[in-house]
């Protein structure tokens, strides 16, 4: 009986074998064409290496002056003020790098470097470098740091350059700032819901560092 039970466990394990060899090659190919889907839809990562790099976000993302945001204005977008003299910066989605312009701003004749990439027909996202520069000397510099070309491809996470701080002291437009917005075709909108839980915890942290029960969009 026992030789009889031994050859017939012998024999499963013979016939089992081959089928769990070719079960596992197959699995492979759908496992890595699976990986490219994912990147079709448009997701936010974090934009910071190292979150202490920033101090706080102010301001929020906000469509009018009475839509309820404690700092009381319009915003279409999120800013990250630095906490030091330079951040580092990554791509919190993929895509085509449209732009990474020097730039001087109408309001406050500073000098900045805006940065637009493109996921898809649908969806783009701008980061305005704004070093609080005083000429374009130091936007050049800021440009420098900046490893990017027009027509570039990014993939999230890639290296989109340092933020400096240029302001030289004068705070009179606040410290040297990312600007984050994104746009869904021709529509300005709140990043929130496109954000991953890291990035929206990171960025919830920050907003709250400046304004405790604050939100980050008030649409
Ligand atoms: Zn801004």
């Amino acid at each position: 009986m026992k030789v009889w039970k031994i050859l017939w466990i012998a024999a499963a394990v013979f016939l089992l074998l081959p089928a769990c060899r070719k079960d596992s090659p197959a699995a492979q190919p759908d496992e890595e064409e699976a990986l490219p889907e994912a990147d079709t839809t448009f997701v936010l990562s974090e934009s910071w290496v190292d979150i202490s790099e920033f101090r706080y976000i102010h301001p929020g993302f906000s469509v009018s002056a009475d839509s309820g945001a404690p700092w009381g204005f319009a915003h279409l977008g999120l800013d990250l003020i630095l906490a030091g003299d330079s951040a580092h910066v990554i791509a919190p989605s993929g895509g085509t790098v449209e732009f990474a312009d020097i730039y001087q701003n109408e309001h406050n004749l500073q000098w900045q470097v805006n940065l637009r990439v493109r996921f898809d027909g649908e969806f783009i996202y701008h980061m305005l470098f704004e070093p609080r520069a005083h000429t374009r000397e130091e936007a050049e510099f800021q440009r420098a740091a900046m490893p990017l070309t027009v027509g570039q491809r990014v993939k999230r996470g890639d290296f989109l350059g340092m933020i400096y701080d240029l302001s030289g002291g004068d705070m009179s437009s606040g410290g040297a700032t990312v600007h984050f917005d994104i746009w869904k075709g021709d529509q300005n909108i709140c990043p929130a819901p496109y954000m991953t839980s890291e990035a929206y915890e990171g960025m919830l942290f920050l907003i709250r560092s400046m304004y405790p029960d604050a939100d980050l969009c008030y649409p």
